[in-house]
């Protein structure tokens, strides 16, 4: 199949008129696939009504059938059609939050989406982008559209959309290039069919920022204990995973070059993921500065970029710093985990 490479420019009026999105709108309402920015990661979207276009994005990311996808919208009115009811604090989130990375579980109605995009569950998770281009693709189209991170499972999550070509190319009808997204990780999950709100996954909106808006919330137990089993089906899959093993590193900066000198009289390559402020102070083959440790948004936003310059630099073992998981470090440290498989070596 050949992927078309539409490139939009985000700032230009209009945009919903903009002849690329009018063709790429087009193609998702002839139930075909196509990447699109959003203000977390690049999605690969699809009908979500229609069984056929959301098998597509499974079979392009190689994804397992149990992980059901997120439908993404432009406007409210559109959940009356498949949401069976919105609670009081849901309501109060997407006031606070939307459009924005907060992905929020709902009741749905039966029968309406493709069976397939919920993966059999009979709830549903919805979200408003903050990108004006997913929202006016969206608006285009007129359709709720199913979409994950538009990568191959099991990959980094793309943030530009170079990185959606690169594992995706052939596979899908084409890509709506609107530069490197800006938030860099994915949403908030928020379960909001329990009295009190359950964070599945955490993302882009921090449990902080949430707290302040709907008071307590809860954080699903699985995403710090490994044994428990996570309710997003989702978040029991390797995720991220660079090509080489990835360590997470606690202990000092002395410590960590311990580690990369052990490995180096090996006569292994070494990578080390550090920050800005670190990275003229470690001896290895391939130093990668992940934004500033003093601004984790920045972290955030150059974390999968970084794990995928790992690939192309043919380390065979990375070495990483760990973060403080508080604020957007919370879902840093959760992908930093999962790419790592929870390989931690402690001083
Ligand atoms: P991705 O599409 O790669 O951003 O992943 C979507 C995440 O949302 C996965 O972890 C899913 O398991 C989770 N998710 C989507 N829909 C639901 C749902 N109805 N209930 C629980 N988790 C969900
Ligand atoms: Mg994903």
């Amino acid at each position: 199949m050949n992927t078309k490479v539409w490139k939009v420019d985000k700032y230009v009026d209009n945009l919903e008129s903009n002849p690329q999105l009018v063709d790429a709108a087009q193609l998702l309402r002839d139930n075909e696939v196509v990447a699109l920015p959003t203000e977390t990661v690049y999605g690969l979207g699809g009908n979500a009504f229609n069984d056929e276009a959301v098998e597509k994005i499974y079979a392009a990311k190689g994804r397992p059938g149990d992980n059901p996808l997120i439908i993404h919208i432009a406007d409210r009115e559109q959940l009356n059609d498949f949401v069976a009811e919105i609670p009081e604090k849901a309501e109060q989130l997407m006031n606070g939050f939307w459009p924005g990375p907060l992905t929020i579980i709902l009741k749905m109605k039966q029968g309406v989406l493709s069976e397939k995009a919920s993966a059999g569950l009979t709830t549903v998770g919805v979200r408003m982008p903050d990108h004006p281009v997913a929202l006016a693709l969206l608006k285009q189209c007129g359709l709720p559209i199913a979409a994950p991170s538009a990568n191959s499972s099991g990959k980094p999550s793309p943030t530009t959309a170079q990185h959606v070509i690169d594992d995706l190319q052939g596979k899908i009808a084409g890509v709506l290039d609107g530069g490197p997204t800006g938030v860099g990780v994915e949403s908030t999950v928020i379960d909001c069919t329990e009295a009190i709100p359950v964070i599945l996954r955490p993302g882009g909106v921090t449990l902080e920022q949430l707290q302040e808006v709907i008071g307590e919330v809860k954080v699903d137990p699985a995403l710090t204990d490994e044994a428990a089993k996570p309710k997003a089906p989702g978040m029991k899959y390797r995720h991220y995973a660079p090509n080489a093993p990835l360590y997470l590193v606690a202990g000092t900066k002395e410590f960590l070059q311990g580690l990369v000198d052990e490995k180096q009289q090996e006569s292994l390559r070494v990578g080390v993921l550090t920050t800005e402020e670190h990275q003229t102070e470690y001896r290895a083959d391939y130093v990668l500065a992940c934004g500033k440790r003093s601004e984790l948004e920045s972290v955030a936003a150059a974390l999968y970029d970084t794990l995928r310059q790992f690939n192309q630099s043919n380390v065979d073992v990375i070495f990483s710093e760990m973060f403080p998981s508080e604020g957007v470090g919370h879902a840093i440290m959760n992908r930093l985990l999962k790419a790592a498989g929870n390989k931690i070596i402690s001083e």
